[in-house]
Parts: structure tokens; C-alpha cells; sequence
């Protein structure tokens, strides 16, 4: 069995609800305040811990409340954390969300995210069945000195590019598995692709976009499930007909779940499978860390 290494975005949310947004130069009162665990990395590294994947989470904190506070949550859910380096110089990336007339406003900080080097990475102890996984919410130079540590070390580099930004393609070179969805593929092979495209369609752009004959290429396309382009095979796996309270966090459960599921030596349809139940089950709960599923509760919707 291999081990999940997730480097990434560590971020506190900072959530107010209010009866209206303030206008700008204007003071409301609101309502409550709330404080959630977030950051693609860490949803992703929870998902994955969840799901019973021995897992290693690489990124920055500041040395302030929020990164104490992150620090235990994550310790909490059985992440290996000594990567976790603490910094003086930035604070804990915060996301400060603003909640009103069922709708939302939201200023990101990255702070000590964006602090994370190629050194910080460099030292990661990957083997051969290891999955290395990462986004885009730290710097780009990190995450390719990450990828070609997992690549020297014959593990899995599984890249989730979202939120959507240029890639180099020797970046993309380094990916054996793409993991994004229809906006960021589109965005990424510069198309415009809309919710009535065909499968035909979508597989034409990822192929587009492929940089390796090897590479797998998996489009995830909400409710209607996952598609992929592996290498010149294709896989469709039907979404799940549930009823959705809350798709925030659908994205990083998918991602995490898949990355458990290939660290355990699991073939890659049957991962998409697993990974697109595990997500059906997410979206039916509020929040993202919290409404990831057990391995148990995977297996139940499976049977
Ligand atoms: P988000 O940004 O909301 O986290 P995303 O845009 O990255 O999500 P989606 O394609 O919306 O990713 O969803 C990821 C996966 O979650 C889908 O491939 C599917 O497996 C599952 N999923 C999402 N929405 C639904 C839904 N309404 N019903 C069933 N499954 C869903």
C-alpha cells in the first residue's frame, strides 16, 4: 500500500452570514461568524485520511491562532503533519467569506501559502506506489520541484490545476493524472465548453491538452459524473442521482478519494468509480472537511 503526499493550501475560512451584503463604505450587523478548516490542500489530505489512505500533508502555517488551530484539526483527522513548516513572516492564509441573500463574497489571503518552496518539497520522502498530489493555490515552482521528486521515485503525480491559471508544458509533462473540470479544461486548452457538450466533445479537448501518451486526462462534470481520456482509452462513470445540499468541497473530496484509491494499488476505472461515489455522498452534507465520507460509507453506496 502506498501513501497519499498532498502539497498544498492550508487556509482558516472566516464565514459571516448577515441579512444583506453591506454596500461598499457601509456597516451591517451581521449574524453569526464561523470558522472552518479549508484550503485545497487540506480538504483534499482530509478526504484522503478519511478514507483510510496513510496520508502526508505538505504546506505552511503562520505561527499564529489559526495555524495552532489548523494544526490540531488536521492532526485530529490522523494527517502525518511534520511537513508542516510554521513561518514568521506571513500569517495563515484566510479566507474571509461574506454570507447574505443566499449568495456569497469572498476575499482570499494566501499568506503563508504562497511561502511554500521547492525546498520545503524537495526533502519529501516519496516511494514507488506513492501518489503525490497537489493544486494550484501554492507556488507553481514548488509543485514542479514536488512532481519531479514523485516522478524520480517512480510514485504518481496527480495534479488538480484549479483555481484554473496557465500551465507550462513542462509542468504538464511532469502529470501522469489531470484531475479538473469542465471550466478549467476549457480554460487550460483555451476552448469554450458549456453544460450540453457531448462526451465526443470533451474527450476532443482533453485530448487536445494530453502531453503524454500515458497521461490520463479526468474531466469531472458535477451531478453528470466523471469522464477520462487514459492514454487512448475512455472511461465515462455515470453521476450518482442524489440529492445535493452543498457541491462546496465535491471537487477536493473527488480528488482526494481518488488519490486514496490509487495509493491502495486500485486499477483507474475503478478509482474514478470509487472516487465519483465518495463525492455523490459529500455533496449531500454542509461544508467541505466535514462532509467528507469513511471508506465504510464509500463501500455501502457501491454494494
Ligand atoms: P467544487 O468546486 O464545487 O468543489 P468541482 O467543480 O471541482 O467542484 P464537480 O465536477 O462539480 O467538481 O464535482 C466533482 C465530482 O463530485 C463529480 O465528478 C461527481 O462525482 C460529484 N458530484 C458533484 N455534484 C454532484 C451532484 N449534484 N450529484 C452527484 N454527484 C455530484
Amino acid at each position: 500500500m502506498g501513501r497519499v503526499f498532498v502539497a498544498g493550501s492550508i487556509n482558516m475560512d472566516v464565514v459571516a452570514t448577515a441579512d444583506r451584503h453591506p454596500r461598499v463604505g457601509e456597516t451591517v450587523a451581521g449574524k453569526q461568524v464561523l470558522y472552518f478548516p479549508g484550503g485545497k490542500g487540506a480538504n483534499q489530505a482530509v478526504a484522503a485520511a478519511r478514507l483510510g489512505a496513510a496520508t502526508t500533508l505538505i504546506g505552511r502555517l503562520g505561527k499564529d491562532s489559526f495555524g495552532a488551530e489548523l494544526r490540531t484539526f488536521l492532526g485530529d483527522q490522523g494527517i502525518e503533519l511534520s511537513y508542516v513548516q510554521e513561518t514568521t513572516d506571513a500569517h495563515t492564509g484566510t479566507a474571509i467569506i461574506t454570507v447574505a441573500d443566499a449568495d456569497n463574497t469572498i476575499v482570499v489571503i494566501p499568506g503563508s501559502n504562497a511561502l511554500l518552496s521547492a525546498d520545503d518539497v524537495g526533502v519529501v520522502p516519496l516511494v514507488k506506489g506513492d501518489v503525490a498530489v497537489s493544486q494550484f493555490e501554492i507556488p507553481l515552482p514548488a509543485i514542479a520541484a514536488f512532481f519531479q521528486r514523485a516522478r524520480a521515485a517512480s510514485a504518481t503525480t496527480l495534479l488538480n490545476p484549479a483555481p484554473a491559471q496557465s500551465i507550462s508544458g513542462e509542468l504538464l509533462a511532469l502529470v501522469d493524472i489531470l484531475v479538473l473540470n469542465e471550466t478549467e479544461l476549457g480554460f487550460l486548452a483555451n476552448v469554450e465548453l458549456s453544460e450540453s457538450d457531448e462526451t465526443a466533445r470533451i474527450i476532443d479537448v482533453a485530448r487536445q491538452l494530453q502531453a503524454r501518451e500515458d497521461q490520463a486526462i479526468c474531466v469531472t462534470l458535477g451531478r453528470r459524473g466523471v469522464l477520462a481520456l487514459a492514454g487512448r482509452e475512455q472511461i465515462v462513470v455515470q453521476g450518482r442521482a442524489v440529492k445535493a445540499v452543498d457541491t462546496t468541497g465535491a471537487g477536493d473530496c473527488f480528488v482526494g478519494a481518488l488519490a486514496a484509491q490509487l495509493a491502495e494499488g486500485a486499477a483507474l476505472r475503478a478509482a474514478l468509480a470509487f472516487a465519483n461515489a465518495a463525492a455523490s455522498i459529500s455533496v449531500q452534507r454542509m461544508g467541505a472537511g466535514p462532509s467528507m465520507p469513511t471508506a465504510a460509507e464509500v463501500a455501502a453506496v457501491l454494494k
